[in-house]
Order: structure tokens, then sequence, then C-alpha cells
């Protein structure tokens, strides 16, 4: 298939976001191509986790598309309308999209595997022996397949995430969106959740990922993106924004935070 026939694993086409009257997404535009790794950086409050709320529909957006491997979130066409999905449809949408936050957000009742186990059961009718069995090739390969016993609790920072990010996966997600899945971690648990990540990056995942590890942007990423203020300043080749930056708002960034 040629570059152009391929249909993206997301497409943004000028998105706006408001709450009330603060105008938190101007006008963004943004293609990744499945496999791609993306990561997001930008100043606190330039919109990034709004983004990503926006393509997993916790958000909806006042104008613009984004759509996931061709579906629309959010909205359908109705002739020539895009009207509003219901929360069915909505939820069927969200099924390609996995997400990790910042502060893992695992369910503290529910042991690990119980974790994984709950949406391929519930939301999408996986047969239970079938999602325990996928659920514990997950925990294995994220290297937890020894706690799936344990309560959330009991982990460490960096196992929960791990286990977080294992949860995500056991819907077999086509995209998987990051919000700092590092940033509330101790330092010396940062680099066992980044190898999960490079290991699934190394695997053809498609990833959008907001980070503050620009180590970890310029080893895996293939696109970096610059937000400020709501708006996508400047896109290109890791290595090229993170190197030679064009926009002296990432310049300034960028000297910063490095
Ligand atoms: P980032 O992730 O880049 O730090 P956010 O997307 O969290 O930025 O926030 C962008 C802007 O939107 C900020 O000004 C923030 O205060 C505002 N904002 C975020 N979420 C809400 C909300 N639920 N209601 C009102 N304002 C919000
Ligand atoms: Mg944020």
């Amino acid at each position: 298939m040629t570059e152009s026939a391929q249909v993206p694993a997301v497409e943004i086409r000028g998105v706006h976001k408001l709450y009330g009257s603060l105008h938190v997404l101007h006008e963004v535009d943004l293609v990744v191509a499945p496999g791609e790794v993306v990561c997001l950086i930008g100043p606190s409050g330039s919109g990034k986790s709004t983004l990503l709320r926006c393509i997993n529909n916790l958000e909806k957006v006042q104008a613009g598309i984004i759509q996931v491997h061709g579906a629309l979130i959010g909205y359908k066409r109705v002739g020539d309308d895009l009207v509003e999905t219901t929360p069915r449809q909505t939820a069927k949408a969200r099924q390609h999209i996995g997400m990790v936050f910042q502060q893992f957000n695992l369910f503290g009742h529910l042991t690990v595997l119980q974790n994984l186990i709950e949406a391929p059961i519930r939301v999408q009718g996986t047969p239970s022996a079938e999602a325990v069995e996928r659920a514990k090739a997950l925990l294995d390969r994220v290297g937890l397949a020894d706690k799936h016993a344990d309560y959330p609790a009991q982990l460490s920072g960096g196992q929960q995430q791990r286990v977080a990010i294992a949860r995500a996966l056991c819907t077999r997600p086509k995209v998987m969106l990051f919000d700092e899945p590092t940033s509330a971690l101790d330092p010396e648990l940062v680099g066992e959740v980044l190898d999960v990540m490079r290991d699934l990056a190394k695997n053809e995942m498609t990833m959008l990922v907001v980070t503050h590890e620009m180590g970890f942007a310029r080893q895996v990423a293939d696109t970096v993106v610059f937000m400020d203020q709501g708006r996508i300043v400047e896109h290109g080749p890791a290595a090229q924004v993170l190197d030679t930056p064009q926009h002296e708002r990432t310049k300034r960034f960028l000297d910063r935070v490095s």
C-alpha cells in the first residue's frame, strides 16, 4: 500500500476545545501513522492532556474531527452532518484506544489480574478464560507474572504503572495514549516503566506520549510535537525538533527542561 493510501492511526483536523470561555485547543491538526511514536512536549497548561483526552473521547471537541483508524471519535456522520454518538457507540469506539495516566488509576479493590480482565470481560464480552490467559501473558510481558493476585497498594509505583500499561493493552487497543506516565514515580522507578514503553514501541504499537523525559523522546519517538498555549507550534522528526528547533518558544522550552 502506498503511503498516501494508508489510513492514519490517528487523524486530527481543525480541532478546537473550549472549557466555557477558556479556549484550550486552537486549530490542532495532527496525523499519526500506524506504528508511529509521537512525543508531545510543552509547558504546563499548553493543552497536552486535553488533546489526549479528546482523542480518547473523555472530552468532546467544539470543532474539528478526530478519527482513529478511520472511525470518528465522539461523533458520527448523518448525511452531511456530524451528530454526537450515544454513550454505547462512544464506548465501542474507545475500545481501540488504551490510555495510561500519571496516577495509574488502578482499581484499588481489585487484584492485579482482576484489574486487567475487567474491561475485556465487561465491555468487550471476552470469555473469562480467554481474558485471564491474555492478562497473564501481558503481566509476563511487563515482568509482573508473579504479582497477579496482589492488590495495587502492595506494589511499588513502577509496578503499578506497569500493571496500568498491561491493563490498557488487555483490550487490544490499536493506539496507546500515555499522559506523563513516569511523572509520579520516584526517579529510580522511571526506567522500568520506560523499558516497557520502549518494548511496545519496538513492537510497532502506535503511541502518543506526553512526557518530560527528553532522553526517551530522543531515543524512542519518531516524531516530536511541541505545544504551547493550545497550539502545535512545532512538529517534526524527533532529532530535528529536539536538536535544531525552528521556533523561539521551542528553543526556550528545551533550554529550560534539558
Ligand atoms: P497540559 O497537560 O499541557 O499541562 P492541560 O490540557 O491539562 O495542559 O490544560 C490546558 C488548559 O486547560 C489549562 O489552562 C487548564 O487549566 C485548562 N483545563 C484543563 N482541564 C480543564 C477542565 N476540566 N475544566 C476547565 N479548564 C481545564
Ligand atoms: Mg497534562
